[in-house]
């Protein structure tokens, strides 16, 4: 039996998926789009995916740190890279000399981006990084002179169509636009995310950012056609029978009611299988969803498969783009009260290999 037929924790990433998805996004958001491939592509690979979304025609590259971006360059990709968030008085220079472009949202971080292209980042009321407005005009006064390339912000709540807060960012964008053309400057302009871009696109202005849509999750309630981009699988590493009243894993949290088969599956929350979702976990296996019962482990959970015949070396599906019954990330994450952000992020750890599908 292969390696690949039995893997021990594994993520598919599909990149024709990515594909189909950035083309969409591109489609819709009728500029150009940035592939935004920080936190290692969301999970998925941060090279990998940033060179099929440029296939797909997206022209921008966004990482969130400047030692995201200079890795991007490291790899031989050459399309701009945009990085936005420091530590106080980082030093940028690698990036600098790499040609990254910089998110630039105080006088300190103008200093420190000295010497590359800038993207001026007003706070429009997300206020987490970005000029506050009333700093803005000296930030942009001071900025004349540099490279200013765009006039940028983020939304705080595009994910919920009709919310206020949207078209008031909006307003608040546009003055801090106005400021700088009065200055004599004449950035481009961005400000959508993915939900931005599915919901409002008369906000695309000169360039979109998307992530999240574009790993094939949907972070808006109506209806996409988007193909999530990963896979995360494993396989049966040992078959037992227990009798009944026998108990499962650590703290014998489940027992028994009965003579079942288990299957013991090599991945634990060491490898981002969430313990949180002990008890109320299934998987996909020998064509049926079953439950995972007992306490997920650091290496290792185990499945309840009744009578069912199940192998050695058959295949887990813990999630995936739920064609074929199997969970997906969506799913996990309701569970737990959180975001499918939160679980593909998630996968980016050494033990989980990853695995490409559609590499050109
Ligand atoms: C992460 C991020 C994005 C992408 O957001 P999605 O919701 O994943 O599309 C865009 N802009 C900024 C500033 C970000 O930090």
């Amino acid at each position: 039996m292969s390696d690949q037929n039995a893997p021990r924790a594994e993520a598919v990433v599909d990149l024709d998926a990515l594909r189909h998805n950035v083309a969409l996004l591109a489609e819709r958001a009728q500029v150009a789009v940035m592939a935004v491939v920080k936190a290692d592509g969301y999970g998925h690979g941060a090279v990998p995916v940033a060179r099929a979304a440029l296939e797909a025609g997206a022209t921008w590259l966004g990482s969130c740190s400047a030692a995201e971006a200079v890795d991007l360059r490291k790899a031989g990709i050459e399309a701009p890279i945009l990085a936005w968030l420091y530590a106080a008085g980082e030093d940028l220079s690698d990036a600098i000399a790499a040609g990254v472009e910089l998110g630039v949202s105080s006088l300190d971080e103008l200093r420190a981006a000295e010497g590359a292209p800038i993207h001026l980042k007003i706070d429009t009321g997300l206020n987490r990084n970005g000029c506050p407005e009333s700093e803005w005009a000296a930030l942009v006064k001071a900025a004349k002179g540099h490279n200013v390339r765009a006039v940028w912000s983020h939304l705080a709540s595009a994910d919920e169509p009709g919310d206020p807060s949207v078209d008031r960012q909006a307003e608040r964008f546009e003055r801090a636009y106005q400021v700088a053309l009065a200055e004599g400057l004449n950035p481009m302009r961005h400000i959508a995310n993915s939900a931005t871009v599915l919901t409002r696109p008369d906000l695309a202005f000169d360039m979109v950012r998307t992530g999240i849509a574009m790993y094939g999750l949907n972070p808006v309630p109506q209806q996409e056609d988007l193909r999530p981009v990963m896979t995360f699988r494993s396989s049966v590493a040992q078959v037992k029978r227990i009798p009944a009243g026998e108990s499962v894993s650590y703290g014998g949290t489940w027992t028994a009611p009965r003579d079942v088969t288990l299957a013991l599956v090599p991945v634990g929350y060491a490898d981002g299988v969430p313990r949180g979702l002990s008890g109320r976990l299934e998987v996909w296996l020998a064509g049926n969803r079953r439950p995972v019962v007992g306490r997920v482990c650091m290496d290792q959970i185990v499945v309840e498969c009744g009578d069912d015949h199940v192998s050695p070396g058959d295949e887990v599906i813990l999630f995936g783009p739920g064609d074929r019954g199997e969970p997906t990330a969506r799913q996990w994450a309701d569970s737990l009260g959180t975001i499918d952000y939160e679980i593909v992020t998630n996968m980016y750890r050494p033990r989980v290999r990853r695995r490409y599908l559609g590499a050109r």
